[in-house]
């Protein structure tokens, strides 16, 4: 039970033994809520990286897992979902720490860390091939084959449901895995793989490694033992993580964020909007691939929306993790400062900003939560992804203009759409350059369902539903001559 686990001894989960890492370093894990460290975590070096690729390969040539019907990795998955949910109080409390992220937000990530186990441990004997039409006397079928291995690397701001979308989804197709999660947030990671251990996976079919990107995550990149990458984080990482599997001729996902457009038009549910926008760029700090950080508004009803916001951006409060307010604090110093070079730079005054909790720790990354607009649209405010509680608000004239305006930044991951013209929602729907489109609501983080991805800066390749299963496995054809 993960009560009686002690969160300091963490080590790298590799062949089913915790082991420290070869060479004894370790990395100190903080706080958010008050910048101070409280365990240690393995930090890596290509030797344990190679460790765990080797004992992954090893399991899918020779291991239990690849002999496991897809019902059979369908159970475990499903008992890995039990098994969460039991443990779920304790792993959103670990998560909620090791994050900043307030308690219910935490909450929310196990719940859904559990729905991907759920989904996938159901659709893993669901995934079929095809029987292709072909010459008289051939029968054509083409079937689903897991890679073999598969590399992940995720980020710092949702690990749980990280592991969720990226490593269960692989595990349901049938791969075996290693996973390098980031520095700043390995714990939920790293307990996940261990109830999946307690729930009977074979060893060698889930190995975690923690430790720097710079290193560890470079290393497993690089891995020629490696069949195939799923890379969340940064523009410019991906392109280090694409270039890596390029040279050992592998595929790769890549999700890097995006500059997300909220698009309200002048007919659109004002009251119903606003707070549904506030709430698309307050979640996780702002620290969401998908936070709607663009708030598009047609001019007849710019003065009377940004007011709204306004007024409701200025009541929010950021503060601890374990006192629940409207926001937590960023995940470091590091992205704190960064947050807060983007709004020095502007030179621009924001409309509206929010609270920072009298109770909150004075080590804390607390960043209170901004508004700005008008902006112009070739500003970084408006075009660069800041990954913090800041929500630009740009003016467009007309159905033609918003469309220019939200397809005008390097990014297309998600788009919200506000109007009550249900032709307009379909031709918006229609034009915008991204992979998801929500028509008069906001919000890809609960949708574990849906198809999930971007275009552009924001990467390529989708996550989350049955294409993930897709994403996960490679097609074979076999061509039968029967006369
Ligand atoms: P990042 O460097 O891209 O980190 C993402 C993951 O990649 C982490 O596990 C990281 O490990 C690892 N990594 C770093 N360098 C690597 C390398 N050379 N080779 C392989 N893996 C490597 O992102 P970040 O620096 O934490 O955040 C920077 C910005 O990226 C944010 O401000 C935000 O704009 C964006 N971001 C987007 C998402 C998203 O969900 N799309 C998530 C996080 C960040 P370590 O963290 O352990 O070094
Ligand atoms: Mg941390």
């Amino acid at each position: 039970m993960i009560a009686d686990l002690h969160i300091s001894d963490q080590q790298n989960l590799i062949g089913g033994n915790w082991k420290p890492a070869r060479d004894g370093h370790t990395i100190p894990v903080f706080c958010p809520s008050d910048g101070k460290p409280f365990c240690l975590l393995a930090a890596s070096s290509a030797a344990d990286i190679d460790a765990a690729v080797t004992t992954a390969r090893l399991e899918f040539a020779e291991g239990s897992w690849s002999k496991l019907t897809a019902t059979a990795r369908g159970r475990l998955l499903t008992n890995l979902a039990n098994e969460i949910s039991r443990n779920h109080d304790r792993l959103a409390e670990i998560e909620a720490k090791d994050t900043g992220k307030p308690i219910s937000q935490a909450h929310a990530d196990i719940d859904a860390a559990t729905r991907y186990c759920e989904f996938y441990g159901g659709a893993a004997d669901k995934l079929h091939g095809e029987v292709i039409p072909y010459l008289d006397g051939y029968q054509v079928q083409a079937i689903r084959e897991p890679f073999g291995v598969t590399g992940h690397i995720i980020p710092w701001n949702y690990p749980a449901q990280m592991f969720g979308r990226s490593v269960v989804a692989s595990l349901a197709a049938g791969n075996c895995i290693v996973l390098k999660p980031a520095e700043d947030a390995s714990l939920t990671p790293l307990l996940l793989a261990q109830l999946a251990m307690d729930v009977g996976f074979p060893d060698g079919a889930l190995n975690v490694v923690t430790g720097t990107g710079e290193t560890a995550g470079a290393a497993l990149a690089a891995h020629p033992g490696i069949d195939f990458i799923s890379f969340t984080g940064s523009p410019e990482t991906g392109v280090h993580v694409q270039a890596a599997a390029a040279q050992n001729h592998i595929g790769c996902t890549l999700e890097l964020g995006g500059k997300s457009p909220q698009i309200l038009f002048e007919d659109a549910d004002i009251e119903a909007a606003v707070p549904a926008i506030i709430r698309g760029i307050i979640q996780n700090g702002g620290q969401t691939c998908s936070a709607g950080s663009r708030a598009l508004i047609q001019t007849s009803v710019f003065d009377t929306v940004l007011e709204k916001l306004a007024a409701q951006i200025a009541c929010l409060t950021v503060g601890p993790h374990h006192e629940d307010l409207d926001l937590g604090p960023l995940i470091s110093q590091r992205q704190k400062r960064r947050v807060e070079t983007y709004m020095t730079q502007s030179g621009i005054t924001p409309v509206a900003i929010g609270c920072i909790s009298e109770t909150a720790p004075a080590g804390g990354h607390y960043v209170a939560p901004t508004l700005y607009g008008p902006i112009e649209p070739d500003l970084p405010l408006a075009q660069e992804e800041i990954f913090g509680p800041v929500l630009s608000c740009l003016r467009f004239t007309d159905e033609e203009d918003a469309i220019r305006l939200a397809n005008a930044t390097n990014y297309g991951l998600v788009a919200g759409v506000w109007t009550a013209d249900g032709g307009r929602q379909m031709r918006m729907a229609k034009s915008l350059r991204c992979g998801q489109v929500f028509i008069n609501c906001f919000g890809a983080g609960v949708g574990i369902e849906l198809p999930f991805g971007g275009r552009g800066k924001s990467g390529h390749g989708r996550e989350k539903g049955f294409e993930s299963l897709r994403e996960f496995t490679q097609l074979k054809t076999i061509v039968q001559h029967h006369g």
